[in-house]
């Protein structure tokens, strides 16, 4: 036997009575099948509806639907505990059903708007409990496209034509302009967006498109020869608004400014970024010029060397630069330390002078505890504390030629 889908003659029926007509497990869950059922299966690109399963005359023996699976006609309702008894009475989540009526005939009313728009078909469609998606076959649709057919499929929302759903003999299917051919041979319904759009479909629509609410697409993703396009309709667009608004509010707290600004607040602050960032690496090249330089007339005198060997505590890549700067100089040593959770050393010397920078910082960071190495011009390494970098710059000091 079949069960008879009361959802097909009226969308609208929350509840409703039906006899037990089989039992089973479906994935290790209880399943009974309905003689009648106001419970949608999953199908056709919509979710399957939950909702309540009671006894009839004993609403405290009831079991919760959690899923809705149609085999061979028969509708198989999943439930979180067996019921005894052979006489129930069902109830839809309403909320979830009406949210999934609203996004399925919107769909339908998106799809028409983008043939009419743009002659592009939909070859898919998915109704997510958070987003809902079509694809359609062509992929060069551009924002003022995209703006155009949601103009266009919000129309029909003002226009509230009647949505209504009909079985068609096979015969006077060729007289209807479908939007597709139906996946059925027998028992083909066709739902009617009046004057608008005919497609076969078997889900669950609103009487009307006022009802759909709004049309709202939030975005795109091209997916090989197909553009997939997220859509929102009636409950969902509004909330999605709201999270926006909120977003855009937030926006103009903390730019204070008005939000029609805040495209020119944004862009003028990654101006000043830029200034700033362009006036802070200027200041920061002659901190390390006038830095080495102090420390270069400081530096004591080794014979034809002048040795700069000292800890200091600003960051490690400011020690390079500081260093580098220093090697220019002719008969410059330069043993740098940085202090810090992780001490480094940084021993380099001028081309000219007769010194392995390399072979100084082994025995310097050996002395600290540490661990380094490098060329002769240049080497780096690190030690455990700051003990041991005073360690390392006294040993680099004492292992110079007198
Ligand atoms: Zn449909």
């Amino acid at each position: 036997m079949k069960t008879e889908r009361l959802y097909y003659q009226d969308a609208y029926l929350r509840e409703f009575a039906a006899r037990v007509v089989g039992r089973t497990t479906l994935g290790g869950q209880t399943a009974v099948a309905l003689d009648r059922t106001a419970f949608y299966p999953t199908g056709g690109g919509q979710p399957a509806d939950i909702g309540v399963l009671a006894v009839a005359g004993d609403p405290a023996a009831a079991a919760a639907v959690m899923d809705v699976v149609a085999d061979d006609g028969v509708i198989w309702h999943v439930v979180d505990r067996p019921l005894a008894a052979d006489n129930l009475v069902g109830a839809v989540d309403w909320d979830r059903r009406f949210d999934h009526m609203q996004q399925h005939t919107g769909q339908h009313v998106l799809s028409q708007a983008f043939i009419q728009t743009h002659d592009a078909e939909t070859v898919a469609f998915h109704l997510g409990g958070v987003a809902c998606t079509i694809d359609l076959n062509r992929t060069d649709l551009g924002p003022e496209a995209l703006a155009a057919a949601e103009v266009a499929a919000n129309a029909i929302i003002d226009r509230a034509l009647a949505v209504t759903p009909s079985f068609v003999e096979p015969e006077a299917l060729a007289a209807l302009p479908l939007r597709k051919p139906p996946k059925v041979t027998e028992g083909i319904r066709i739902v009617q967006v009046a004057g608008f759009d005919w497609s076969p479909c078997g889900g669950t629509h609103v009487a009307n498109t006022a009802q759909i609410g709004a049309i709202k697409i939030a975005g795109t993703e091209r997916r090989g020869a197909e553009l997939r396009v997220t859509f929102l309709c009636g409950r969902r667009a509004r909330v999605d608004h709201a999270r926006l608004q909120r977003l855009a509010e937030g926006l103009v707290v903390r730019f204070t400014t008005a939000q029609d600004d805040l495209l020119n607040a944004v862009d003028r602050r990654a101006a000043e970024m830029q200034t700033l960032r362009r006036d802070l690496a200027d200041l920061e090249a002659q901190w390390v010029e006038s830095t080495a330089a102090a420390l270069w007339l400081a530096a004591p005198v080794h014979g034809a060397l002048r040795v700069v060997a000292l800890a200091v505590d600003y960051p490690i890549e400011r020690a390079r630069r500081v260093a580098q700067t220093l090697r220019a100089r002719p008969g410059a040593v330069v043993c740098l330390g940085v202090r810090g959770e992780r001490p480094q050393l940084i021993c380099a010397r001028a081309d000219d002078a007769p010194v392995n920078a390399g072979d100084l910082l082994r025995i310097a960071v050996t002395a600290g505890g540490g661990r380094g190495g490098g060329r002769p011009d240049w080497a780096q390494g690190g030690v455990p504390t700051n003990e041991g970098l005073a360690l390392a710059l006294a040993a680099a000091l004492a292992a110079l030629p007198e």
